[in-house]
């Protein structure tokens, strides 16, 4: 029997103080819930869908509800989700009408042939599934409209740093259940005032998530287009055949700031549970309890 872990992020980039708080008890509560999974005996898999469905449903976050806009003032999410024993993914990419989109990626990796699926045949999917759908407006919080409206008047300053060390709360989760299998999920609104079809790196497998019972589980947040073009999530598993997670996961962030210039952060999970985090943002919030950041 394995001791069950969850490790949650919220996103890396410089978390202002006043957005702190939230941030942290949005991973709180959502590790919660995830945790409450694995002690009766869940499988990883729910166990990362439940924490990642509360910070969905947070709108601190930067996943479902109170997601960023892309230049046209809506919603596009994604979510990815991979379970470590068959090597199963499921991912979705550019849904406004799902409610929580990693359970639609669940579905797709539990009932479906296929590993991604696009805007409109993700939503019919779910719609066949029974899934919660919305009204794409839902996800829209006011908050964000403002932004989009003062960057469509022609104020830049909400996009200064979005593509430097702003990137967004995208959320995600690994654990390891009592059984010994490892998951691993994301989800996101993508960056701020995006293109129409854009995607980061975090519901692409292997990119921004990954997870294999064999070698771990991983996360990663932040710019999604250096991400992706630095394989960093394949890259922080392999390093982990060499280096304790931590050690790990900074190397990938090294890599990823000197190859290609990009910020983020890291979440690694060893098939014992051990984990490690690393960002090159101001903050990056997460929580790796109930055992903490261990000395790797
Ligand atoms: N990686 C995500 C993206 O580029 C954003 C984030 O992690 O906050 O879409």
């Amino acid at each position: 029997m394995a001791e069950p872990r969850l490790a949650v992020h919220g996103g890396a980039w410089n978390i202002p103080d006043e957005l702190w708080p939230a941030h942290r008890e949005g991973c709180a509560k959502a590790h919660a819930s995830g945790m409450a999974v694995l002690a009766r005996g869940g499988p990883a898999v729910e166990a990362v869908a439940a924490a990642i469905r509360v910070m969905e449903d947070d709108p601190t976050f930067d996943a479902g509800r109170g997601s960023f806009l892309n230049e046209r003032g809506e919603v596009e999410l994604d979510a990815g989700v991979m379970e470590g024993r068959r090597l199963a993914s499921g991912a979705v990419l550019g849904v406004s009408r799902v409610k929580n989109p990693i359970d639609l990626a669940v579905y797709i990796m539990t009932q479906d042939p296929h590993c991604l699926y696009t805007g409109e045949g993700g939503q019919r999917l779910a719609e066949r599934a029974g899934l919660p759908l919305v009204e794409p407006t839902y996800h829209v919080l006011e908050r964000e409209l403002a932004t989009h409206r003062r960057i469509v008047a022609g104020d830049r300053a909400p996009l200064a740093q979005a593509w430097t060390d702003r990137a967004g709360d995208t959320v995600g989760a690994i654990a390891l259940d009592a059984s010994g299998d490892l998951a691993a999920g994301n989800s996101t609104g993508g960056v701020l005032h995006k293109a129409v079809g854009r995607v980061g790196d975090a519901p692409l497998i292997g990119s921004g998530f990954y997870a294999d019972n064999e070698r771990g589980a991983v996360l990663c947040t932040g710019w999604g287009e250096p991400i992706m073009r630095s394989g960093m999530a394949m890259r922080g598993l392999f390093l982990m055949e060499r280096h304790p997670p931590k050690r790990a996961a900074e190397l990938a962030v090294e890599h990823l700031r000197r190859r290609v210039g990009g910020y983020g952060g890291m979440l690694l999970m060893r098939p014992d549970g051990v984990c490690g985090a690393a960002y090159n943002t101001g903050r990056m919030a997460f929580r790796l309890e109930p055992a903490g950041d261990r000395p790797a």
